[in-house]
């Protein structure tokens, strides 16, 4: 007979759990409350645009990669020209991301921000020199001056890891600005969202089925939601940990849940603006000018930058990520008056461009991406120390971008790894039968 899993999530994680569990011989069902794949992973069109509205690219060295030629899209990666640009002297100037150097030739950095961001990437090579882990901030505010804390590590902080630099992590940081300009980025042409539809399209997905609870039951597992339920041989969840955390409740060992308790989400607003005609550049990400205090934006990811198949031809689309300081207020204001806010930003950057705004999106995200915060690794050994309990004593597995780095290769390692592992359990279990 068959075994029957419950993947709760149709995100990177669920579907890449779904996909493994397949590939061994089980028979998965992913149970998604909304009404799409991808969870924050997912692309959406714009007026004959097509926007990433969350996740947007991922290293050349991820899982995502040799997942992609296994589900038949592999020619669908492409890899993206990492530039930087950024308002200066009145023009939008553009440099290849690999090397400060770089950036002051064509004065995207003043000759002082060039030289703290080669300072800032030799001290990167050698995090260890550093100490004990500390906040990104107080790191930059002893061996640097403020304005480049504004106008390099807030965007920077920002753009990569939806937080602000008070409580980021400075190994953290240092890890990113090592491998800028080592690590080659990707994406799939015509959009993120291409892996999650695909992987959709190849395992059963029930959507618009919300679990609510999840009850150990006689060896398996019996999962519920608001008018349904169901038993299954064993179950991965592959949600935000708020809903895992709640979904497992008293299950998990009193130690781990402390530590779920510490492990927070930075929630993010991405602006999307379709522009008629061109902006004038061809930067992948797009830096507030320095001095830009008043800015509500940390920047902004061009989407003909990303693919040029992307947007039409005569069109541009900007996705504008508000500053972490901002989000929070921002969720008080109306969709309207929030575009409104972000585009005085662009206006202001770069004159003109208001007057060539034909539509836009507001992307609200309450958990988008897990802080990495200091003294995270301690609480997520101890959370995964208390998951463990959890699957050694039920046919309980988890799987999740927070169990690793906050990124789509990480929720997609995770999954196939809760995947494996479940496979390999209950294999075990069937064969001592
Ligand atoms: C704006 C933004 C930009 C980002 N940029 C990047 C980037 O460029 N590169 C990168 O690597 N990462 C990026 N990330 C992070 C990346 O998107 C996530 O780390 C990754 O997609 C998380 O995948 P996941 O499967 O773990 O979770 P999710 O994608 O959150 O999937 C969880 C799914 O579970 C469903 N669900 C939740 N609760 C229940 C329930 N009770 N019952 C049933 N279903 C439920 C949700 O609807 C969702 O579909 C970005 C994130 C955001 C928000």
């Amino acid at each position: 007979m068959t075994m029957r899993i419950a993947v709760i999530g149709a995100g990177l994680a669920g579907l890449t759990a779904a996909w493994q569990l397949q590939q061994l011989g089980l028979t998965p069902l992913v149970l998604e409350a909304g009404h799409d794949p991808g969870g924050r992973a997912r692309s959406a069109p714009l007026d004959g645009a097509i926007l990433d509205v969350g996740a947007w690219s991922f290293p050349s060295s991820s899982v995502l990669t040799t997942l992609a030629r296994s589900v038949g899209i592999g020619a669908e990666v492409v890899t993206v020209s990492a530039t930087v640009g950024r308002p200066t002297g009145g023009r939008l100037r553009a440099a290849p991301l690999r090397s400060p150097l770089a950036l002051l030739g064509r004065r995207v950095f003043s000759p002082d921000e060039a030289w703290h961001a080669l300072r800032a990437r030799a001290m990167a090579g050698c995090p260890r020199a550093q100490g004990p882990d500390e906040p990104a901030a107080a790191w930059v505010a002893r061996h640097f001056p403020p304005s480049f804390q504004a106008d390099v590590l807030r965007p920077l902080a920002g753009l990569f890891f939806l937080q602000d630099p008070i409580s980021l992590s400075r190994d953290a940081l240092l890890g990113t600005l090592a491998s800028l300009g080592r690590a080659r980025l990707q994406t799939f042409r015509a959009g993120m969202g291409t892996l999650a539809t695909t992987l959709a399209t190849q395992v059963p997905v029930r959507y618009g089925a919300r679990v609510n609870a999840l009850t150990p039951d006689d060896g398996g597992v019996q999962v519920a939601g608001d008018d349904w339920s169901d038993t299954f041989d064993a179950a991965i969840l592959a949600t935000p940990l708020p809903e895992a955390q709640a979904l497992l409740g008293l299950l998990l060992p009193p130690l781990a849940r402390a530590a779920a308790t510490g492990l927070t989400y930075a929630p993010a607003l991405v602006v999307h603006l379709l522009i008629r005609g061109r902006w004038p550049t061809t930067a992948l990400v797009v830096l507030p000018p320095s001095g830009d205090s008043a800015s509500a934006s940390c920047g902004m990811v061009m989407q003909r930058a990303i693919h040029p198949a992307r947007v039409p031809p005569s069109h541009d689309a900007l996705a504008l990520y508000a500053a972490p300081e901002h989000v929070t207020a921002l969720t008080m204001v109306d969709d309207q008056r929030v575009a409104e806010i972000l585009t005085e930003d662009v206006e202001r950057w770069v004159p003109g461009t208001r007057r060539h705004v034909i539509g836009w999106r507001v992307q609200r995200w309450p958990t988008a991406a897990a802080r990495i915060e200091v003294g995270r690794s301690a609480r997520i050994e101890q959370l995964e120390a208390g998951l463990a309990e959890v699957s050694r004593d039920y046919p309980i597995w988890v799987a999740g971008d927070y169990l690793g780095l906050s990124s789509v290769d990480g929720a997609a390692r995770t999954g196939k790894e809760a995947g494996t592992a479940c496979a390999t359990a209950l294999t075990m279990m069937r064969a001592g039968r």
